[in-house]
């Protein structure tokens, strides 16, 4: 995509400059790619079922993954389910410094924990040589939702110098201790406001920034909420890394983040779909072709595009520009287009079967121009 963006100029992103840390073997920051995180939601003692989740969001794309370790059967798990996960593991603390530790002995890539919230020095001591000797980073959680109790009384309600202060409170206390392996997030369910934290927290911190915009709702409510406040930030360089939270099954955050990510151009993975809105002019059924191909392409890791267009209006230009395409609008039969030259007809009642094998062929194609790139 850079030689994209440097065609075209207006689809470039700038980041800002992050420090690069590791969640396990995954760089974040830096000018490592913008990882897609998601939270298991199984019962965290409960190893065969978490593992399972675990490696569902990972097949879906999840470059992290999140376990809440609330008590000593959690992190005990924790051992089981670090052994089997594909991806790195993030334990997620809330107050008990004992978690904190018992979670980094267990193998947690990283310890997602707030030092201001767990009582006195010694105890953030012990939690912070504990991440140190077992090489995990640690992810300060700023949420407006439990802002410290001082910053509330200061600031009346939760605001964005409120979460930001926090934030920096909590920076200090790891810095203070000669700690750097962090990256930090400022999540709220407002998107103004998380944006207005994440954006102040951006000016004064070099730290990589976990992006979230919490409790963000359902599928559809919560996508667009995200997709709002993340792609805002995204677009505008800030974010290392991303989790939105939706109360969806967590393999549906992980594709969400992804297209997400896609929109923007920063991160590619599978096909990405290019397709008609409901519309009369359309030559065959849109929307249910489309339904039917994204299931039959899930398998496709390949970064690539496909357009399905109804009609001639938009179709050939749309088929310029992706790798598959295929506009309909001829008598029971459309135009099928590779690497955006016109191919060959093809009926419509043909026409998931030979789309799904024109995209593996041509996936194929890509994997191995990809293979040669990499080998010279
Ligand atoms: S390309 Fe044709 S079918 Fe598709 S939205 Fe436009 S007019 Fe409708």
């Amino acid at each position: 995509m850079s030689s994209l963006h440097s065609i075209r100029p207006w689809r470039q992103i700038d980041r800002r400059k992050s420090r690069q840390i590791m969640v396990g073997n995954v760089p974040v920051g830096g000018d490592a790619p913008i990882t897609v995180q998601t939270m298991t939601n199984t019962d965290s003692s409960d190893v065969a079922a978490t593992v399972a989740q675990v490696q569902a969001c990972a097949e879906a794309g999840a470059d992290i993954v999140r376990v809440s370790t609330p008590d000593e059967s959690s992190t005990k798990a924790l051992r089981e389910v670090v052994k089997e996960s594909p991806v790195p593991i993030v334990a997620d603390i809330h107050f008990h410094y004992k978690r904190a530790i018992e979670a980094a002995e267990a193998g947690a890539a990283c310890l997602r924990i707030n030092p201001g919230n767990i009582g006195d020095a010694t105890r953030v001591r012990e939690v912070i040589k504990a991440a140190k000797d077992h090489g995990c980073s640690i992810r300060i959680g700023v949420n407006a939702g439990s802002l410290e109790k001082h910053l509330l009384d200061k600031y009346a309600e939760p605001c964005p110098e409120a979460m930001i202060e926090s934030g920096m409170d909590h920076i200090r206390i790891l810095q203070d201790n000669d700690f750097h392996e962090f990256k930090i997030s400022c999540k709220a369910s407002d998107v103004f406001l998380a944006a207005a934290a994440y954006q102040g927290l951006a000016e004064i911190t070099d730290a990589p920034i976990h992006l979230g915009i919490t409790e963000a709702g359902g599928l559809t409510s919560g996508t667009i909420k995200s997709a709002i406040g993340l792609g805002n930030l995204l677009w505008s360089g800030i974010g290392d890394t991303i989790r939105v939270s939706l109360s969806a099954d967590p393999v549906e955050e992980v594709k969400v983040g992804y297209e997400i990510l896609k929109s923007l151009g920063l991160r590619h993975r599978g096909v990405n779909i290019i397709s008609c809105p409901s519309c009369a002019r359309q030559g065959f059924d849109v929307i249910k072709t489309v339904e039917a191909l994204e299931k039959r392409l899930e398998h496709i890791k390949t970064p690539m595009s496909l357009s399905i267009i109804g009609c001639v209006v938009n179709g050939p230009g749309e088929a310029l520009m992706t790798d598959v395409g295929f506009t309909g609008g001829g008598a029971g039969s459309g135009m099928v287009y590779l690497a955006g030259k016109q191919s060959h007809k093809l009926s419509n009642d043909q026409m998931v079967e030979h789309i799904v094998e024109q995209v593996e062929k041509r996936a194929s194609l890509i994997e191995a121009e990809m293979a040669a790139e990499a080998a010279e």
